[in-house]
């Protein structure tokens, strides 16, 4: 799933090509991807997009009259800039938005119907798809203390829950996991003063690193490289590979569809976490499936 600093590349791609011109059509190629009623696809017609922003995962797009579209990727839908009318080409091509400057294509690869547009009218019911999670870029330490312990959970599980963090998956949770030399069973209740400083760095610093990274790669370019794999990630799809710090070999941990690539000798204190141990842990600690985990509403957050 695209996770914060691709959806930043995505953002700022589509701000420079979009902001300012006028929605001219939508050719959608999939009944499943447009989830609500209400306003009508066509009110979006002919008008001027004025901001583009995220929404934890989400991509918005701001229209004039307080119209907003909100693309959710999910797992395996990705964004593609092409000449204006491009053919929506394909069982994976879900949607087109042609654009006075140019048509932004929405593909999913696979069979499942997972990304999502939703459609609304005023600000509020925006916020009604707001996970709710923390901006990590710009909240204090204090503020990431707080909403980190403010739920007991793996840190795994805590780095990557909507409604805690904003715009991290399961990919960077991995990466920020090793540059904080934390295992990803620890307990968010159980971390010290310094663990929390460690982490707070770790998760500034991996996703603006990252998104630095993919930002020269980009350049001038549309993103089309968008993907949870690579090669310069130290531990995320590196399994049996050698730390990038140490020479051990990265470690695996699957539950469900969740996958966990760790260093033993840098994060664990040299201890295996067992997949069945682990298993037991998360399986407490963590819904089905990644959708699950993504779509939590926040009304079930506790506390404030
Ligand atoms: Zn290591």
């Amino acid at each position: 799933m695209p996770e914060l600093p691709d959806i930043t590349l995505y953002i700022e791609a589509l701000e420079k090509r979009t902001a300012g011109a006028a929605l001219d059509g939508v050719r959608l190629n999939s009944p499943f991807l447009l989830r609500t009623a209400l306003p009508p696809l066509e009110y979006l017609i002919g008008k001027k997009v004025t901001a583009v922003f995220s929404i934890g995962k989400r991509i918005v797009l701001a229209f004039e009259d307080d119209l907003f579209a909100v693309l959710h990727l999910m797992i395996a839908g990705r964004l593609h800039w092409k000449e204006r009318g491009a053919k929506l080409a394909g069982k994976s091509a879900l949607a087109a938005f042609d654009f006075s400057s140019g048509t932004l294509l929405l593909t999913e690869a696979g069979t499942k119907r997972r990304a999502s547009l939703h459609l609304f009218d005023s600000t509020s019911g925006l916020q009604e798809i707001d996970p709710g999670g923390l901006n990590v870029l710009t909240c204090t330490l204090d503020q990431f203390s707080e909403r980190l312990q403010s739920e007991n959970h793996t840190l795994k599980r805590a780095l990557t829950d909507p409604r805690i963090l904003s715009g991290i998956g399961n990919s960077y949770s991995d990466e920020i996991l090793w540059q904080a030399k934390l295992s990803p069973a620890a307990l968010t209740s159980r971390l010290s003063r310094p663990d929390l400083l460690k982490l707070f760095d770790a998760v500034r610093t991996t996703l603006t690193t990252w998104t630095e990274r993919l930002r020269s790669q980009t350049g001038d370019g549309f993103p089309e490289q968008v993907t949870a794999f690579r090669p310069e990630m130290a531990v995320h799809g590196r399994y049996q590979l050698p730390c990038p710090r140490c020479g051990s070999p990265v470690q695996r941990i699957r539950y469900a569809d969740n996958e966990t690539d760790y260093c033993v000798t840098c994060q664990t204190g040299g201890k295996l976490l067992s997949d069945r141990a682990l298993s037991r842990l998360l399986g407490s600690d963590w819904p089905k499936t990644l959708d699950a985990l993504e779509s939590l509403s926040r009304k079930y957050k506790t506390g404030k």
